[in-house]
């Protein structure tokens, strides 16, 4: 298995609580996709494989791409890849640049998953957020998207946004829920050193909401979804009839994925690597044919550390036997010490020879990483 992710690192305007790598000017869009193809030419010079199982247009917000910019990217990548017929392709939008054409026009492009940055249903929360659409406007793209033939939505959710009660997030889940998803994204609002929020935070011009009313607003989330037959099996992840992310399930199970666009990563199994998180410099190294990307090859420890970071968020969990035969006969009795405290309390639990945390209990995950990480030796420490 192997994943394409594209970083189009263009925003309307800053969301108050985003960190993720953008520009709100679209001056330089043409010249940005000539560059990504450059890149994913040149890059494909180097020898990555050719077969790809899933495609991912994330940002940044991919919907600010055009038709024309779309059938230019798929062409090169059509060129470069070859991609299976039930490839999954997937592509972010913002409710506001949704309408029926454009809608129509991404599933004769071949995209058959739809992920939709909602964030709320509440105006006050979008206001505050600084989105760019209405609540009614995520109502309507989620509509309009399955009357374009999709069948496969998602969406994101926000919640412990600042004045959002329990009654409000319970509220925004419902109609969540009213609408045709088979999938949906739920993240708990962080305050990214750098953001505005956080800036207003250390102001207290805001503050976060409580630690009881975030566990209780996860509870509800948890209740409401498996009562409407979706599979929490990511910590922030639900999927209706087996839709779950096959793109994000690469990232979770460490198989190979290439990432291109600034700020994009990319892992081959044994490299990590990430693209320069700066738009001029990116689009000036790709001109000038000099590298856009740093280079690290992870060593055991931070393997291990990887592999329980990515298996641990799924319900599916960690592999002892994997560890041992991966990592070795020291790293797995340290994993097999951490984890023992957990299985007799029933923070975790042994299902078909895995090692997950208990459903319910994912609030902790940090705790019991940091936990497993430092166990038997400082080694090991985070
Ligand atoms: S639209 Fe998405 S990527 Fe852009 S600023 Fe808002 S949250 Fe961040």
């Amino acid at each position: 298995m192997a994943g394409i992710y594209l970083h189009i690192p263009f925003c309307k305007q800053a969301c108050r609580y985003c960190d993720f790598f953008f520009s709100v000017s679209v001056r330089y869009k043409t010249q940005f996709v000539d560059c990504l193809l450059d890149e994913i030419r040149l890059r494909k010079q180097e020898g990555v494989d050719n077969q790809a199982e899933t495609l991912y247009l994330g940002g940044g917000t991919p919907s600010l791409l055009n038709g024309e910019e779309l059938d230019r990217i798929l062409d090169v990548l059509h060129r470069q890849y070859t991609f299976g017929n039930d490839a999954e392709w997937t592509i972010e939008c913002n409710p506001d640049d949704l309408d029926r054409d454009y809608l129509e026009g991404l599933r004769k492009r071949g995209f058959n998953r739809i992920s939709i940055g909602i964030q709320s249903f509440r105006e006050e929360d979008l206001k505050l957020m600084r989105r760019s659409h209405t609540a009614e406007q995520g109502e309507m793209a989620v509509l309009e998207a399955a009357r374009a033939g999709f069948e496969n939505i998602t969406m994101d959710l926000i919640y412990g946004i600042p004045g959002q009660t329990l009654r409000h997030w319970e509220e925004s889940v419902s109609k969540a829920l009213s609408l045709p998803l088979s999938h949906l994204s739920a993240y708990h609002l962080t305050f990214e050193p750098g953001t505005v929020f956080d800036h207003w935070r250390i102001k207290n011009r805001l503050s976060p909401v409580s630690e009881e009313t975030s566990e209780q607003m996860y509870r509800l989330l948890r209740d409401q979804l498996e009562q409407e037959g979706f599979d929490h099996y990511e910590i922030s992840n639900f999927a209706r009839n087996g839709n779950i992310s096959e793109h994000n399930m690469i990232y979770w199970t460490g198989n190979p994925y290439t990432g291109y666009g600034p700020s994009a990563h990319s892992y081959d199994g044994t490299l990590r690597s990430w693209n320069i998180s700066s738009l001029k410099g990116y689009m000036d190294g790709i001109a000038r044919d000099e590298p856009v990307k740093e280079v690290e090859r992870p060593n055991l420890t931070e393997k291990y550390h990887d592999y329980l970071i990515t298996s641990l968020r799924t319900r599916w969990g960690a592999d002892p036997d994997y560890i041992r035969e991966q990592f070795g006969q020291e790293i797995h009795a340290c994993f097999e010490k951490g984890a023992e405290r957990y299985l007799r309390e029933g923070t975790m639990w042994l299902q078909e020879g895995k090692v997950a945390i208990t459903p319910g209990k994912w609030l902790i995950t940090d705790h019991i990483l940091r936990e497993l990480f430092t166990t038997g030796s400082s080694k090991y420490e985070f």
